[in-house]
């Protein structure tokens, strides 16, 4: 029995990964997802985050709402 794994590429280190998190139709890995969760808005790779984070969103637009 083979057990299938989906791998998506993650959004934000494009990696294939099968474990982590979808937002909406996107992909975020766990390592990233860790890293965002423990990112502080003072830190340089915050705007990174934020900026792949807005693009995915921008993507969808299914919704007016201006979250950030
Ligand atoms: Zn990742």
């Amino acid at each position: 029995m083979a057990e299938s794994i989906d791998r998506i590429s993650c959004l934000v280190c494009q990696k294939e990964q099968a474990k982590g998190i979808k937002i909406l139709d996107e992909f975020i890995c766990e390592d990233c997802e860790q890293d965002i969760v423990n990112t502080k808005v003072e830190d340089e790779r915050y705007p990174q985050y934020v900026i792949r984070m807005r693009n995915l969103w921008k993507n969808r637009e299914t919704t007016g709402e201006r979250g950030l």
